[in-house]
């Protein structure tokens, strides 16, 4: 495996810069002729110096330290179950890093259509995974774009399309999230049951690969919920436990040297009501979102309205890529320093 020294921010921004100054230029040539083209290549000199702007803005809010992004998905792990039990390394992470617990799942709260909205940045009606019946080859709706998977572009797809040499690694509990993205573009996608296993492979794969975007998945919270029911004695046990794991893989990071390189999201699908979830009840639709790292800001509680969708468009603001224009969420600005706090949604 190769691990690249340079930060996403730093190759990513070269990069974009050369483009946009080939494409100046290209326009510039061609463009004496007349002034309706002099003042296209004026427009885009001032795009240029607007985009410069916000490569000088990533470096002075810390994004082009990020070498590392690490998420980690909590399955049926709602909000109520957060502000209940306040486990230790997801409360630290809140104080150090940006969260709300007003985050919200897309509707039906069931775990595809969620998975699905939170890594193709948008909702059901755009990707199609309306239910957990969904297949790639099998859905009632079909996705408004297909991307090179076949399916509605994930961030997995995105990164690996942008960044060829990304180092990305996919850990799941749960074995049917694994066809929610373009199975080819991680290094390693891999089903691994039980929350302890899950984190011990994907402990091992982080100190042995360092990968740039690692991708873990969490069942047994749901699993806690559905059995014993979303307020139970044993769900809050199953949250503690995961946020055991959740502490563990946060060592590897700081044993590693990488902390300081490293974005970490923690979010889940969608909570519980009783013994199930699906509806649109606060039980089941409000999920925690939280975030810290380099350029995020430490102990915000974020205001603005955040969706799970919002996810993947965030991702690939940290590592600076472009998202897939058929995504309709957006970055959660507020979560980053030195960035202007954006205007609530009304919706
Ligand atoms: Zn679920």
């Amino acid at each position: 495996m190769t691990q690249t020294t340079a930060g996403f921010g730093d190759s990513r921004t070269g990069c974009a810069e050369t483009r946009l100054v080939i494409s100046v230029n290209r326009i510039l040539n061609v463009s004496m002729k007349s002034s309706t083209a002099r003042a296209v290549s004026v427009h885009l000199c001032t795009l240029l110096i607007l985009h410069l702007g916000s490569v000088m803005l990533h470096a002075a809010t810390g994004l082009s330290r990020v070498n590392h992004v690490v998420v980690i998905g909590v399955d049926g792990l709602g909000s109520e179950g957060v502000r209940r039990v306040n486990p230790p390394n997801l409360a630290r992470l809140r104080r150090e890093g940006a969260s709300t617990l007003n985050a919200r799942a897309v509707m039906p709260t069931s775990s595809s259509p969620n998975w699905a909205s939170m890594i193709m940045g948008a909702g059901p009606e755009f990707h199609g995974v309306t239910s957990n019946d969904w297949q790639p080859w099998k859905f009632d709706r079909a996705p408004t774009t297909v991307g090179s998977g076949g399916i509605f572009p994930t961030i997995f797809g995105a990164l690996r399309e942008q960044r060829t040499n990304a180092v990305i690694g996919v850990f799941h509990d749960w074995k049917d999230f694994g066809r929610l993205l373009e199975t080819n573009s991680p290094n390693v996608l891999k089903h691994v049951k039980d929350a302890i296993e899950t984190a011990d492979t994907a402990i091992k794969y982080l100190r042995q690969n360092k990968p740039h975007f690692l991708f873990i998945h969490f069942d047994g919270v749901d699993h806690a919920g559905h059995a014993f029911g979303w307020t139970s004695v044993q769900y809050d046990k199953a949250v503690e436990l995961t946020d055991s794991l959740i502490g563990a893989i946060l060592d590897t990071f700081e044993n590693s040297g990488l902390t300081e390189k490293t974005i970490v999201l923690v979010t889940a699908d969608h909570g519980g009501k009783g013994m199930k979830h699906g509806g649109p009840s606060n039980e089941e639709l409000e999920i925690p979102w939280i975030i810290k790292g380099p350029g995020v800001r430490s102990g915000l509680e974020i205001h603005s309205a955040v969706n799970t969708f919002d996810t993947a468009p965030t991702l690939a603001h940290v590592f600076g890529i472009k998202a897939p224009e058929c995504w309709v969420g957006k970055p959660v600005l507020e979560a980053f320093a030195d960035v202007a706090k954006p205007p609530a949604r009304a919706d």
